[in-house]
């Protein structure tokens, strides 16, 4: 007799960055092995025809493994750059002056030129800027026409062309440059699943990409990054009008005082749950496997709490895109995600499936107080529907449902699903292909290409079929339908309970 071990299921979703160290088929392969649910293409770096080239291997990969796999397309927004430096490398040192001079050719060590032309015009005495990630920072002392001297406050090694950030300055920077729009509309031609735009500062700036998205005819989701001061400030129309968010702390560490950005992960996770918005926690999350194959205590403790947060998603970059074990790295946050769960959720199932008696057991985290419970609906999502998935919820945990089958043909019934972040299993039907696609990044849910006919018993026998395969039904088991009848409303207006 062969004993039934029930396939691990890790329910946060992993983003990896392709780059240099993983863009290879053999290497994508190897990363969709591990658990990569959602690849970013990082648009700063790299040329339209290599992304096309990125984004094709994916696509095979996604089809001979037969894993719907999404694709991030990630915008640099107005990210403002040096110029090129005389040598390459500047040391600034602690006290003395540098100056930002307009133009692109700096002629001596301490000039600096940037790719914002109006910098010059925007800085007033006073304001800091940041370079090298925020590891040297200069304050403005005096602004003249054509230059603006800077005292050197923390110094350092500054490389041409590294970033500049301008904390709580206000720019007049257009959020979208020439080349995001470009890369835009290749990602709208090319079936994108996901455009992110960095250094989000309003809503509105939200609400251009998708218009021009929706007028090139992509059905791609926005994701809004918050690395600004501003998106904080206006974190819930930014969280209202975006598809998903990620808490980008790589610049938000800059821009903001570092030690603000735990808390403030808090808030921006939260919002999203409260206007049940998917949200990727982002940046430096296993970062010493860039050339450690094992996390610090730190890193492994950072992912599990950005779990416990609410994160639907943990992100990777240089781990993946530059780094010495791409795979390990993914491997890596899967199991300290699984492990998290395995916590988290002795206690979620109680308290959002129905069994509230048993709630205070043993493993005693009382993980709900982080996460609010869902406040608005999401966009396209009926009221029936919202119901009817709460409701089924509660049921599949009060039965001990194995799987919980949401036929989502846009996945967003898919979404209030996974924001319930119900313990059992959840498997998103639909038969678009890019929906799919989208469904990989929401936490929880296993994304299943749907049978042609939209017949009720055909999708149990279809479903059935397939967790048998996959070892993750028995005979006997329960399952929970949440599907259209067919007749009466718009929505989800059908929960049916099946045992296998
Ligand atoms: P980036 O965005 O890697 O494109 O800068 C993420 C972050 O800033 O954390
Ligand atoms: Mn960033």
């Amino acid at each position: 007799m062969t004993t039934h071990r029930p396939p691990e299921i890790v329910r946060t979703k992993v983003v990896a960055t392709l780059g240099p160290a993983s863009r290879a088929e053999e290497a994508i392969r190897g990363l969709v092995d591990a658990g990569v649910d959602v690849f970013r293409l990082n648009m700063a770096h790299g040329s339209i025809p290599e992304h096309q080239e990125s984004l094709d291997r994916i696509r095979r990969v996604s089809e001979a493994t037969q894993r719907p796999i999404g694709v991030l397309a990630d915008l640099a927004g107005p990210k403002i750059r040096l110029g090129e430096l005389p040598g390459g490398a500047v040391e600034c040192v602690e006290g003395a002056h540098i100056k930002f001079v307009r133009g692109t050719e700096s002629r001596a060590p301490d000039e600096f030129t940037t790719t914002y032309a109006p910098l010059i015009d925007e800085l007033a005495v006073g304001d800091s800027v940041m370079l090298t990630d925020g590891t040297i920072s200069v304050v403005v002392e005096e602004k003249h026409a054509n230059e603006v001297r800077c005292r050197v406050i923390q110094g350092g090694l500054v490389r041409s062309r590294q970033g500049v950030n301008l904390p709580g300055v206000k720019l007049s920077v257009a959020a979208m440059s020439a080349a995001d729009w470009q890369h835009a509309e290749w990602a709208a031609g090319a079936g994108i699943d996901f455009v992110s735009l960095s250094f989000v500062r309003s809503a509105v700036e939200v609400k251009l990409l998708r218009e021009l998205l929706r007028t090139r005819g992509s059905a791609a989701r926005v994701v809004a990054k918050i690395e600004k001061r501003e998106a904080i400030d206006n974190l819930e129309s930014i969280v209202e009008a975006a598809d998903a968010v990620m808490v980008a702390r790589g610049d938000l560490g800059v821009e903001i005082d570092v030690a603000g950005v735990p808390m403030v992960q808090k808030l921006i996770i939260r919002t999203c749950q409260r206007y049940q918005k998917p949200v990727i926690v982002a940046t430096q999350m296993l970062d010493s496997m860039q050339h450690a194959r094992r996390p610090t205590r730190a890193e492994a403790t950072d992912v599990a709490n950005a779990i416990l947060d609410g994160a639907d998603a943990c992100m990777l970059s240089g781990e993946t895109a530059i780094g010495e074990h791409p795979v390990e790295a993914v491997k890596m946050m899967r199991r300290i995600a699984r492990e998290t769960e395995k916590q988290y959720l002795a206690d979620r199932w109680h308290y959002l499936e129905g069994r509230f008696q048993a709630a205070r057991g043993a493993a005693g985290v009382p993980v709900q107080e982080f996460l609010p419970a869902p406040e608005f609906l999401v966009e396209g999502l009926h009221p029936i529907t919202q119901a009817v998935v709460d409701g089924a919820s509660r049921i599949a945990g009060e039965l001990d449902a194995k799987l919980f089958v949401v036929a989502s043909r846009s996945g967003v019934t898919a979404i209030a699903r996974s924001k319930r972040r119900g313990a059992v299993p959840t498997v998103g039907l639909s038969d678009d292909p890019a929906a799919l696609r989208q469904m990989a990044l929401y936490w929880g849910v296993t994304p299943l290409a749907n049978v042609a006919t939209p017949d009720t018993s055909a999708l149990l026998e279809h479903v059935t079929a397939w967790g048998l395969r996959e070892g993750r039904l028995q005979r006997g088991d329960r399952i929970l339908l949440v599907a259209g009848s067919g007749f009466g409303t718009g929505g989800h207006n059908m929960a049916l309970v099946h045992e296998v």
